[in-house]
């Protein structure tokens, strides 16, 4: 997308004077060597998801300025995070850790505060310390991508070894999982399926927690608990550490898979459907995490225009929607499922039978035989997802809008219809309000789903992007008030999703707050990051 190229004023870091700043840089320069710490005074260019930039939010939901780094830094070991972090503390500057940045709809590579240092730890930390493959783990540095694991593992010829990934595969593994993102194979809950951690503290000091801590152990890959509390749990959506290294559980190749693909007729059909996938998925027959996708969203995924279907202003007419449906090759319907079933044959018929005699209950159910579905079409990426083979075809619904961007709405709630049905309406309500069109997707854990409704938008026109984040935050508030949660959101809307999590007057996060004061006492970890901001930032206007 073409930008001006003005030239920006330099970035400062909030209560730093600019010739201190840029004489610590010169400093970090010294340590690092110069050509790792990079100011951020050249014209914002956003590139592309593979070429995505570390010096702004690529998919801007505000305008760019307000999100970026005075200056990013690039160390290449645990001990140069140290002299970063050692650093921050002596000039008091915040700092902002990422892995490599590409938490798109939730960020991107922004930091929380304008002026932060960005730590891009990805560029030089890329390493894979280690594959397993008799205890199926692996060991990785936060430059390590899923499409850079899943390339490693084939490369050993290790077949056996399968990895998870989630929707969009170019982003780090560390990343997404302290970020507690999701994927479609069994193993899709990362964090769950994550073993030990070295994280560097805000004040410096690096810890290895559960069986990391004892010397020469060989099980901190498949033990995560070690002995004492569970401390990983404070280093996922926060701001208390830098995480240096992880441990990853692989998956055993389940011996053949077959993914597969339901339509069903009505809107109203929700609730029935999700009333049958509910036992379905407790008892694993549904083994990974069901999707269950609105039509829109499905002519959107196809990579085409909203103008080339609907001129107008609002959100796309109905009968539109069902018109162009009906020319795709799983025909017209408005919801689909999107399932995979493991294991040989004789298994996954076991399996499958079972399914189908439940999904058909629902009148006009429609099992979509894959092979009269086209090589480009979405199933094959859902199917390479769930086999966990990273992909990026999911990214092209942003293609609806000119410079299309997107961000997520994501409320938590039980597998019921009743639920479904009232997020859904929910949610329609308030798109139909701000004239956005609904791209609602259920994703159906274990004993929970997460509602995910993608709001893509214009991101360089100011009016779309303002409507965009008036309907989240309206959203966030209507869920927060019939109980539902957020599971996961945008660097803009921390605060607020942080304060629907209010019970017994903010005990949980004052609890955060009382914790963020002792493992940083000079508040420079990455300030106001999941809503938690550290001492010298509360209640002085930083919230938004
Ligand atoms: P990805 O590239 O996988 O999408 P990011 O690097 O953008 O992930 O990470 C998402 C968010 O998680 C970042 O904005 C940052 O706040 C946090 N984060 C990522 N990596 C780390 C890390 N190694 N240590 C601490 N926090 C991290």
């Amino acid at each position: 997308k073409p930008k001006a190229s003005r030239n920006r004023l330099p970035v400062i870091p909030h209560g730093v004077e600019e010739h201190v700043f840029f004489d610590a840089l010169g400093e970090l320069g010294t340590q690092l060597g110069a050509e790792n710490v990079e100011r951020n005074d050249k014209p914002l260019k956003d590139g592309w998801y593979e070429v995505d930039p570390n010096t702004h939010d690529l998919m801007a939901v505000v305008d760019e300025e307000e999100l970026v780094p005075s200056a990013m830094v690039y160390p290449g070991s645990t001990e140069e995070v140290q002299q970063v972090v050692l650093w921050a503390n002596k000039y008091h500057i915040p700092i902002f850790p990422i892995s490599m940045g590409r938490n798109l709809g939730y960020g991107g590579a922004a930091p929380r505060v304008r002026g932060s240092v960005l730590v891009d730890l990805g560029r030089r930390m890329n390493k894979i310390l280690d594959i397993n493959s008799q205890d199926y783990t692996c060991l990785l540095e936060p430059g390590v991508s899923f499409f850079a694991l899943h390339e490693a593992v084939k490369a050993k010829g290790y077949d056996h070894l399968w990895i998870d990934v989630p929707d969009v595969g170019g982003g780090s593994v560390i990343g997404n999982t302290v970020d507690r993102g999701v994927g479609y194979t069994p193993y899709g809950d990362h964090w769950a399926c994550h073993s030990g951690l070295e994280v560097v503290l805000p004040t410096g000091e690096v810890i290895r927690t559960g069986m990391g801590a004892l010397p020469g152990n060989n099980t901190w890959q498949t033990f995560p608990y070690g002995f004492g509390p569970y401390s990983d749990g404070i280093f996922s959506q926060s701001n208390f550490g830098i995480v240096t290294k992880m441990g990853m559980t692989l998956m055993p190749n389940p011996g053949g898979y077959e993914s597969f693909m339901y339509t069903f007729q009505k809107e109203d059909d929700l609730d029935q459907m999700i009333e049958i996938i509910r036992p379905l998925r407790i008892g694993n027959i549904l083994e990974n995490v069901a999707q269950l996708r609105h039509v829109t969203q499905s002519l959107a995924v196809s990579g085409q225009p909203r103008t080339k279907f609907y001129e107008g202003d609002g959100t796309i007419p109905e009968d539109i929607v069902h018109k162009v449906a009906a020319t795709l090759p799983a025909g017209d319907h408005c919801w689909a499922y999107y399932g995979m079933s493991y294991g040989p044959p004789h298994i996954r018929r076991y399996k499958l039978d079972i399914i189908d005699a439940e999904f058909k209950k629902v009148p006009g159910a429609r099992r979509i035989d894959p092979a009269t579905l086209p090589e480009g079409d979405y199933f094959w990426a859902r199917d390479r997802i769930a086999a966990g083979i990273p992909d990026i075809h999911e990214l092209r619904w942003v293609n609806w809008m000119p410079n299309g961007a997107h961000i997520a709405f994501s409320p938590v709630s039980p597998i019921r219809g009743a639920d479904a049905k009232k997020l859904y309406e929910l949610a329609k309500r308030r798109h139909n309000e701000f004239g956005i069109d609904l791209f609602p997707a259920f994703c159906v854990g274990l004993r929970e789903m997460h509602l995910i409704v993608e709001l893509v938008y214009d991101r360089d026109d100011p009016k779309r992007r303002k409507a965009v984040l008036d309907c989240l935050r309206n959203l966030i508030e209507d869920a927060a008030a019939c109980g539902y949660g957020e599971y996961r959101t945008h660097l803009v809307l921390m605060d607020q999703v942080a304060g629907t999590y209010n019970w017994n007057d903010g005990a949980l996060l004052k609890f955060h707050e009382k914790l963020k004061d002792a493992l940083d006492p000079n508040g420079i970890m990455a300030p106001g990051r999941c809503g938690i901001w550290p001492k010298q930032y509360r209640n002085r206007g930083w919230e938004m």
